[in-house]
């Protein structure tokens, strides 16, 4: 009776032993009992006895192995050799044994020659154990690896590669007194004793298990002759025990030997195509590969983004599931999704005849619902104005057609591979090892896709193989009627022989029956993919191509349509509150200055109108839109105090401004570009160029203003910002100058720099007098400008601002005295942004009556949609004083 293995019984110190680096492996293998294919030196066998052979029966190539080492022992005192043979079909594995007696009897030796035939070389170990029978149990010596445990009543010691002579030396030591002898005649039972200890102890904890139904139906047929007179042989028929019919020869030295590769790879592959969906697995693999695949982002991204793995997560699930109803719908099985971290995700499945048509549309059926998907987000956040949305619409989109690509390994690829370039084994190396090179050449000029770099490289380095995969069924296909497979999950025995037999002769090194048996897989896979006909490969390649068009159209225009309706409804505008000219209201008297004024703003208009009607007729107040602005004098503090503490508890934002707590404003509008829009937008900058002249504003009524003041103002307002340009930044001279300049002060040449400096201050000199020529002859005013000249030359720049003040700023207009004007504006800039709004930032003397002045000034040059925000800051002279009293 042969016993099969059971990978997931067996110790993780066994694996460790085995292959140190995949104790790892073990431990997946035992927690979701994969099956493994495997031999062991303990012979999987019920009895030894069946096994005897004569030693004219073992094969001469054998003998000649045992030969140095049965010659070594004869000299140490052993006596001719007992053989046994055994070939194990389940394992893929042949045992030659030799026992031999030492003449003292108590020790015997066991040569051991285990071939594994399940991969290409077979891997053949030799080593030779010392055994002595002990009242409990045996005392072992070896030189052979650790490969499986022993029970307790084995004392075992092996010493790896230790030359036989020295084992039998301490094994000579090791053994007691305890030590019972061995007859000649009881050679035989004393071996087979020791087998059945280790037997009984692999079968106790389950790593021996009988062979089930399915393996006895299948090993008949490769096993001897003798065994084949029945399809359910029963193993028994291999106990011929030549002790009992000594005429009988040892059957498996007599028989033809079977193909031990072939039994193991169609086993192998038998085990392929019977392999059960496992929920437990398929959930777990799910599960673990999407938290790596989130730990990874996570990683990459740098930050908590949550929402951004969620959406990468999400989309990638939906694409995923396209794939895997197209699989289920076409009949594949052993469906599985997973994530590949820092990749993407995948489904994999198995279907034996799948045409090429079939795999193109489970390749596009990822994509195109994404897209579709995708463009259905986007249409409803663009309706709704949800950025959300957009966001993950943009992001399927993205995502989706980048997978259109005609490149492995993304579905595009597949696509391609499978209308096109499967046609032939050179097309198909060639059309890989293009993918492989763009995918490195993506990986190291795109950001952040570095991964594509070692997805190339690993797909080069299976290049090789893909084309000897490819050779072979290019050339199977010449073969006609090679087999179908009956019901798309199974490969017909005939056809995988004659499969095997072609990847035997191509794959001839490093072969393992499990890797023959994928191969033998994958070639029947393509074999049974014939090719789409001319028609439907145009047609689904036009589906493939339109629909990669169509999801660039629908994203240009998607973002094109998001970016102007962002433009129409700023999200980025810094003023958030509207005012309308019927928002804006005065009451009381005027206000007088010195002044504080208390700023509060409500929730809304309608109880900002409410808190508006209920101040004291004697208090000069303002409403602007929203916010109250509500004056009081500097002895007024009492009902200051009271006011704000009234507003505090029901507006949104209350503060006073004083002479140490500003209002800063933020006004934003739509401003014509022509006509008087363009006007009026010049009249603010100039203005707030020369606001610390203390001008009269724009906004200042046409009483303190008329208008052809306004007309001459403009004009020297423009003469002074060309005047203060100086016409510096026009001479080429000067550029030339700096440049030599930067270049002596790198060589740190300081008679170089010196003698350039002077040379820079008289070129500016003549530039700006130059200027001032050009301007004299375009503007006239020449007083005006040799005035402006003759200030610019006092050193100190304190002076200069006051003689700027006093000397120029009268001419261009009315200079009202210090806190007097309750409509100035301390500083501030105007300016159109990007999207064709004009943005004032400004502070004011007294922002109660500044603010609702350049308001109602901004209306009727035509302004709309005007936003404002105020916010109280503390100047930069009180932190000053805080920080002293600290
Ligand atoms: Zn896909």
């Amino acid at each position: 009776v042969f016993y099969k293995l059971n990978g997931s019984r067996i110790t993780l110190r066994e694996f460790w032993w085995e292959t140190k680096l995949f104790a790892w492996v073990g431990l997946i293998v035992k927690l979701f009992k994969i099956r493994l294919r495997g031999s062991t030196d303990d012979l999987a066998v019920d009895s030894l006895r069946p096994f005897l052979a004569e030693e004219r029966n073992i094969r001469p190539e054998v003998l000649e192995r045992f030969a140095p080492t049965i010659q070594q022992l004869r000299a140490l005192g052993f006596e001719a050799p007992v053989w046994h043979d055994e070939e194990d079909v389940v394992q893929a594995t042949r045992n030659t044994l030799a026992t031999l007696r030492h003449e003292s009897g108590r020790a015997w030796a066991r040569v051991q020659c285990r071939t594994n035939f399940g991969r290409v070389p077979a891997k053949v170990k030799f080593f030779t154990t010392f055994i002595s029978r002990t009242p409990g149990g045996f005392i072992a010596t070896g030189n052979g690896k650790y490969d499986m445990a022993w029970p307790k009543t084995h004392d075992t010691v092996r010493f790896r590669l230790l030359p036989a002579e020295q084992v039998w030396a301490m094994h000579q030591q090791r053994m007691t007194a305890a030590v019972q002898p061995v007859t000649r005649e009881q050679l035989l039972d004393a071996a087979e004793a020791y087998h059945a200890s280790l037997r009984d102890f692999h079968l106790a904890r389950g790593v021996f298990q009988p062979l089930g139904d399915e393996e006895l139906a299948l090993y008949p047929a490769a096993a001897p002759a003798d065994l084949n007179q029945s399809n359910v042989a029963p193993p028994t028929a291999v106990a011929l025990d030549p002790a009992t019919d000594p005429t009988a020869q040892p059957p498996l030295a007599a028989a033809a030997p079977p193909d031990l590769m072939e039994v193991a790879t169609l086993d192998e592959l038998r085990r392929l195509q019977n392999k059960k969906v496992n929920w437990r697995f398929s959930i777990a693999l799910l599960a673990i590969s999407a938290m790596l695949f989130i730990a990874n982002s996570r990683h990459s991204e740098g930050k908590q983004d949550w929402e951004y793995v969620a959406i990468i997560v999400g989309i990638l699930l939906v694409h995923e599931f396209g794939h895997y109803i197209a699989m289920k719908i076409f009949g594949y099985r052993n469906l599985r999704m997973f994530f590949i971290p820092g990749f993407g995700a995948a489904v994999s499945g198995r279907h034996f005849n799948a045409p090429a048509w079939k795999k193109i549309i489970v390749s596009l059926m990822g994509p195109l619902p994404g897209i579709v998907a995708g463009t259905v987000l986007l249409v409803v956040a663009l309706v709704l104005h949800n950025e959300l949305f957009f966001r993950i619409g943009l992001f399927a989109l993205i995502i989706n057609t980048f997978n259109l690509i005609p490149i492995l390994p993304f579905d595009g690829g597949w696509v391609a591979h499978a209308a096109l370039f499967s046609r032939h084994p050179k097309l198909d190396v060639g059309f890989r090892l293009v993918a492989a090179l763009l995918l490195i050449g993506i990986g190291l000029i795109v950001p952040g896709t570095r991964f594509l770099t070692f997805v190339a490289i690993a797909s080069l380095l299976a290049l090789p193989m893909a084309y000897k995969l490819a050779t072979i069924v290019s050339e199977l296909r010449q073969i006609p009627a090679i087999g179908v497979s009956p019901d798309s999950q199974t490969i017909p025995t005939a056809t995988a022989r004659i499969i095997l037999a072609k990847v035997r002769e191509r794959f001839n090194r490093n072969l393992t029956a499990s890797l023959a048996a994928q191969h033998v897989a994958r070639v029947f896979e393509s074999l049974n993919a014939r090719p789409a006909s001319v028609g439907a490969t145009i047609g689904l390649l036009s589906l493939h191509a339109s629909a990669f068009v169509v999801a660039l159209v629908v994203g240009v225009v998607a973002i094109a349509v998001h970016q102007q309706q962002s433009s129409r409804h700023n999200p980025v505008d810094p003023a958030r509150y509207v005012v309308t000219d019927r928002e804006i209201e005065s009451a009381g008297p005027e206000p007088t200055s010195p002044r504080n004024v208390l700023v509060a703003r409500f929730k809304s208009i309608g109880l900002a109108r409410a808190h508006f009607s209920g101040l004291s007729p004697a208090r000069p107040a303002s409403r602007f839109g929203q916010t109250l602005l509500v004056a009081f004098t500097p002895t007024e503090s009492a009902f200051q105090r009271d006011l704000f503490n009234q507003y505090e508890k029901v507006a949104e934002d209350t503060f006073v401004e004083t002479q140490k707590m500003r209002a800063e404003v933020v006004v934003t509008c739509n401003l014509p570009s022509t006509g008087t829009g363009k006007q009026a937008l010049e009249d603010l900058e100039l203005y707030f160029q020369g606001s610390d002249w203390r001008l009269i504003p724009p906004w200042a009524s046409e009483t303190d203003w008329p208008s052809e003041q306004r007309a001459l103002q403009t004009v020297f307002r423009r003469l002074v910002k060309e005047l203060q340009a100086g016409g510096l930044s026009t001479s080429t001279e000067l550029k030339q100058l700096w440049a030599q300049l930067t270049a002596a002060r790198r060589r740190g040449d300081t008679d170089e720099t010196t003698r350039l400096q002077v040379q820079i201050k008289k070129a500016s000199e003549d530039a700006q007098a130059a200027n001032q020529r050009r301007l004299k002859e375009q503007y006239g005013h020449a007083d005006f400008i040799d005035k402006w000249a003759e200030i610019q030359k006092s050193e100190n720049i304190a002076k200069r601002q006051a003689r700027l003040k006093q000397e120029i700023a009268p001419l261009l207009g009315r200079v009202p005295p210090e806190e007097s004007d309750d409509q100035l504006a301390n500083s501030g800039f105007a300016t159109r942004v990007a999207n064709g709004r004009c943005q004032i930032y400004c502070n004011f003397t007294h922002t109660d009556t500044g603010l609702t002045a350049m308001t109602r000034w901004l209306f009727s040059q035509g302004a709309s949609d005007i936003r404002y925000v105020i916010q109280g800051a503390a100047t930069a002279a009180d932190d000053d004083a805080t920080a002293i009293e600290r």
